[in-house]
C-alpha cells in the first residue's frame, strides 16, 4: 500500500524502513517531514495514498479528515498509543478507518518517568554540568530518599502499571487512582483510593492516564492545593492533564516542590523541532524554563530502540490487515 508519513524523522526512516524491509511484501512508504493539518492534507492529493502515518502531534480535525478523505486516504495510522488528536465522529462519518498501536514499550515511557523524578530529586542534571566546571561543591543538591516515600499514580494501564511496580520495586508505598482497578497491581500491594485521598497523600504524583474531557486540567488550581506541600508532579501522560499556569502559580508559591514534563500542553508546533535560533514566544513554556526544579524534556520518553521498532512493526502489520480485509486487531472506534 502507499503510505504517506508525515512528521517523519530520521529515526522514523530507520526504524519504518527496517520493519518494512522484513515483509514478504514491503508498502511504498514516502517520508513527509510536515506535520499534518488542514493546510497540509492536500500533499497526498493525485499521489496515490490509501494511508496516512501520524504522530502525537499531527492535528486530524473534522477538516482534516475531509480533505483526506476526498482524495481517496482510507486508513489513518496512528504510530501512537494516545488518540486524543483524532476526530473520531468526523472519521466515522466518512468512513475512514483508524488504527494505532496501543502497546509498543511500557517500559520505555515509564522508565522515563523514572529518570525525570530521580533526576529532579538527586539533581544529576545540576551535578553533571558543576563537575564538568571544576565545582565539586554540594550545596543546593540535597535530594530525598524515595523508599517509604508515597508515590500517587493516576492511570495504572499498561504504562501506569509498570511505573507503579518500579515504585514498589524501590520501597515506595503507592496509591493509585484509575476508573478500572488492575487486581494484579492491587496483589502486589498498590493501594486504590479515590483522588480527594490521593491528593493529600502522595509525595509524587505521576501521570499515567489518557488526555480525555474528563482528565483535561486534572491538575489544577484545586487539585494542586490539596496535594502536600513540596509535592513532585511527573507527567508523562498529555500536556493538556495539567492545567500549565495553575501550575506555575503553585511553582512560584514553591507548594510544588518540583516538576518534570515529557509533555506540554501547547508542545504542538514546539516540540520535535529545532527551535534554537527562533525567540521563544510561549510564555509559559519560557517561564517553566526559568524554574531550577522544572524538567522539560520534549516528548521523548518513548524514544527507545525497543520502542521504535515495535512502534513500525505494529503499524506496519495493522497497515496489512486492513490492505487483505482481516479484522484490524488495533482499531480504534469512537465507543472506545
Ligand atoms: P492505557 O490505555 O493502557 O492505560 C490508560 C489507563 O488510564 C487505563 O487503565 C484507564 O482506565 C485509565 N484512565 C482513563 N481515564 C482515567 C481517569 N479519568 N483517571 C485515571 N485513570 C484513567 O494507556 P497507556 O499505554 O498506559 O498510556 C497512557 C497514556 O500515556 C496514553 O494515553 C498517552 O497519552 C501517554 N503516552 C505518552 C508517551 C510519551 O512518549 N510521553 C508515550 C506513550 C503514551
Amino acid at each position: 500500500m502507499k503510505i504517506a508519513l508525515f512528521s517523519a524523522r530520521k529515526y522514523d526512516r530507520d526504524f519504518f524502513d527496517r520493519a518494512n524491509a522484513a515483509l514478504r511484501a514491503p508498502h511504498d512508504i514516502v517520508y513527509i517531514e510536515a506535520s499534518l493539518g488542514a493546510e497540509t492534507a492536500a500533499i497526498v492529493r493525485g499521489r496515490g495514498f490509501k494511508c496516512v502515518c501520524v504522530f502525537v502531534n499531527d492535528t486530524l480535525d473534522a477538516a482534516t479528515l475531509e480533505i483526506l478523505a476526498a482524495e481517496g486516504i482510507q486508513l489513518i495510522a496512528l504510530r501512537c498509543a494516545g488518540f486524543n488528536n483524532v476526530d473520531l465522529n468526523a472519521a466515522g462519518a466518512l468512513g475512514l478507518r483508524i488504527v494505532r498501536v496501543p502497546a509498543y514499550s511500557p517500559h520505555a515511557v515509564a522508565e522515563h518517568a523514572l529518570a525525570l523524578l530521580l533526576t529532579l530529586n538527586r539533581k544529576t542534571h545540576k551535578a553533571y554540568n558543576r563537575v564538568r566546571e571544576g565545582d565539586f561543591s554540594l550545596d543546593g543538591l540535597v535530594g530525598f530518599d524515595l523508599c517509604g516515600r508515597t508515590v500517587g499514580v493516576i492511570g495504572t494501564g499498561t504504562i501506569g502499571s509498570v511505573f507503579a511496580g518500579m515504585m514498589v520495586a524501590l520501597g515506595c508505598r503507592v496509591i493509585a487512582y484509575d476508573p478500572q482497578r488492575n487486581t494484579a497491581l492491587a496483589e502486589a500491594g498498590v493501594e486504590y483510593r479515590p483522588l480527594d485521598e490521593l491528593w493529600p497523600a502522595a509525595d509524587i504524583v505521576s501521570i499515567h492516564c489518557p488526555l480525555t474531557p474528563e482528565t483535561k486540567h486534572l491538575i489544577n488550581a484545586d487539585s494542586v492545593a490539596r496535594m502536600k506541600p513540596g509535592v513532585v508532579l511527573i507527567n508523562t501522560g498529555r500536556g493538556a492533564i495539567i492545567d500549565t499556569r495553575a501550575v506555575i502559580a503553585a511553582l512560584k508559591s514553591r507548594h510544588v516542590g518540583a516538576l518534570g514534563i515529557d509533555v506540554y500542553e501547547q508542545e504542538e508546533g514546539l516540540f520535535f523541532v529545532n527551535h534554537g535560533e527562533d525567540i521563544l514566544q510561549d510564555d509559559q513554556i519560557a517561564r517553566l524554563l526559568t524554574f531550577p526544579n522544572v524538567l522539560v524534556t520534549g516528548h521523548q520518553a518513548f524514544l527507545t530502540k525497543e520502542a521504535l521498532y515495535q512502534i513500525a512493526r505494529v503499524t506496519l502489520s495493522s497497515i496489512e490487515e486492513f490492505e487483505t480485509g482481516t479484522a484490524l486487531t488495533n482499531e480504534v472506534t469512537q465507543a472506545r
